[in-house]
C-alpha cells in the first residue's frame, strides 16, 4: 500500500504552518524538557529584539540560553520546567538601550508524545510552549494612572493639612486675638481658592476626555479674531495688575473650525502664563498664522523663558519648572496639560520653544478641517490658502 499522504504534501503543510506562525504578532517558543529549541517565530524574535540571537548553526536544537539573552526569561522557563506546572505566566522587560519594553510570557506543557513526533528528548519531563505578547503599552498607562493618583494626592494634601493647621489654631484660643484670627481666616480662604482651582481644573480635563471618548467635541467655524480678542478680553485685567501689554495680530476674515469655548480656555492658559513669567512692562503678543495645513495660533512672551531639559514634560499634568514659584502664584500644574488636551480635541497639537532669559512662544497647531453637516468634522481643506473661508 502507498503512503496516503505524499512526502509533497507534508512538505506543502509545513509551509504554510511556518507562514502562520511567521506572521502572528505573538511570539512563539517550542522548548524540549532540556531546554533546546524546537520552534521559534519571528515574533518572538522582533518582540526580544536585542535580546535574541539566531545562532549561526540554525535554531533547531539550540539551547535556550545560547539564543535568548535574559536572566529573567531564563529562570522563569527553568522554574516552569522544573514545576510542571499549566498555565503559568510572568512579566518580563527587555532593555532596548533606549527604552524598555514589557513582555508577559504565558507558559504551558508540551505533552511527551509531541516532542517525540518533533523527535526531540522527551526524557521523562514534558516540553515547555511560551506565548509572548508585548504589555509595553498597558504597563506604560498603568504607570501614567499611578502617578497621576499620586499627584493629585500630592497636591490636595498641601492646601487640606494647611486649612485644618488654622482652623485649630483659631479653635485651640486664637479666635480671641481679632488680628490673628482675620489673618488665618485669610490664608483658610486663599487654601480654599487653590482646592478648588485644583478641582475645577481636574474637572475640566475629565470632561475633555470623557466628550472625546464618547465621540469627539462638537466642532464649529468660527472667526479667529473673535476668539482671541474674548481670550485677551479675560485676561486684561491680570495683564494691567502686571504692567503687562497684550497685543493681538490675527489676519482680517481667518475662520476655524473650533470648540469656541474650549479654545478660549487654551488661550487664557498660555497668555496667563505669558503674563506671569515677564516682567513688568514687557509685551505679550498673540499671533494667528495660516500655514498650508494648519492655523498656528501662537502667545509670544520676552520673560524668564524655559531651561531646555525641561521642555520634554512641559505639557505633562502637575509638572512645573519651579514648584514653590507656581504655588504662590496660585498655579495648578495643569494649565499646560489643558491646553494639550484641548488641541488634540481639535486633532491639533500644542508645541513650545524657549530660551531661558529670551522668553517662550507656545503654539497651538489646529489643522484645517472641513465640518461634516451633523457638525463632526472630517479632515480636509475647509479654506483657502489664508486660512479664510468666503
Ligand atoms: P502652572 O499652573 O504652574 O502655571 P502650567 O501647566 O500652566 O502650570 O505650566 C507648567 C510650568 O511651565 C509652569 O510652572 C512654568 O514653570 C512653566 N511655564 C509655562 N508657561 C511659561 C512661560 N510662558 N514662560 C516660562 N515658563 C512657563
Amino acid at each position: 500500500m502507498g503512503p496516503l499522504i505524499s512526502e509533497e504534501e507534508i512538505s506543502r503543510e509545513r509551509d504554510q504552518l511556518r507562514l502562520i506562525l511567521s506572521n502572528l504578532r505573538e511570539g512563539l517558543i517550542a522548548l524540549d524538557s532540556e531546554e533546546n529549541i524546537i520552534e521559534m517565530n519571528d515574533g518572538a524574535f522582533r518582540l526580544l529584539g536585542p535580546a535574541a540571537l539566531r545562532p549561526a548553526r540554525g535554531l533547531l536544537g539550540a539551547s535556550l540560553i545560547e539564543v535568548i539573552r535574559n536572566a529573567s526569561l531564563q529562570r522563569f522557563v527553568r522554574k516552569t520546567l522544573e514545576s510542571g506546572q499549566a498555565g503559568v505566566e510572568e512579566t518580563i522587560s527587555i532593555d532596548l538601550g533606549h527604552d524598555e519594553r514589557y513582555l508577559q510570557i504565558y507558559a504551558s506543557p508540551l505533552a511527551n508524545a509531541n516532542l517525540a513526533a518533533a523527535g526531540m528528548a522527551g526524557v521523562g519531563r514534558p516540553g515547555l510552549l511560551l506565548v509572548l505578547y508585548d504589555v509595553t503599552r498597558v504597563h506604560h498607562l498603568e504607570n501614567v494612572r499611578r502617578d497621576f493618583v499620586a499627584n493629585v494626592s500630592h497636591e490636595l494634601k498641601t492646601p487640606i493639612t494647611s486649612i485644618k493647621g488654622f482652623v485649630e489654631t483659631l479653635l485651640d484660643g486664637a479666635v480671641d486675638n481679632p488680628e490673628d484670627a482675620r489673618r488665618f481666616l485669610g490664608i483658610i480662604s486663599r487654601q480654599a481658592d487653590r482646592l478648588n482651582s485644583i478641582f475645577e481644573d481636574l474637572l475640566s480635563l475629565s470632561r475633555i476626555e470623557q466628550e472625546r471618548e464618547r465621540g469627539g467635541i462638537r466642532l464649529e467655524e468660527r472667526s479667529v479674531a473673535d476668539i482671541v480678542e474674548e481670550a485677551v478680553q479675560s485676561c486684561q485685567f491680570f495683564a494691567e495688575e502686571r504692567k503687562i501689554r497684550l497685543v493681538r495680530e490675527v489676519p482680517e476674515g481667518m475662520r476655524a473650525v473650533m470648540h469656541p469655548t474650549l479654545l478660549e480656555q487654551a488661550l487664557v492658559n498660555l497668555i496667563d502664563n505669558a503674563i506671569k513669567f515677564s516682567d513688568p512692562g514687557a509685551v505679550v503678543r498673540v499671533l494667528a498664522i495660516a500655514r498650508e495645513e494648519e492655523i498656528e495660533l501662537r502667545v509670544e512672551d520676552n520673560g524668564k523663558g524655559i531651561e531646555r531639559s525641561h521642555l520634554p514634560r512641559i505639557f505633562e499634568r502637575f509638572y512645573r519648572v519651579n514648584k514653590a514659584r507656581s504655588r504662590r502664584e496660585g498655579g495648578t500644574g495643569l494649565g499646560l496639560a489643558i491646553v494639550k488636551h484641548i488641541a488634540q480635541a481639535h486633532r491639533g497639537r500644542a508645541t513650545v520653544e524657549s530660551e531661558p532669559g529670551q522668553g517662550s512662544v507656545f503654539k497651538i497647531h489646529l489643522p484645517r478641517l472641513a465640518l461634516q453637516g451633523d457638525g463632526t468634522e472630517s479632515p480636509g481643506v475647509g479654506a483657502d490658502s489664508n486660512g479664510v473661508y468666503r
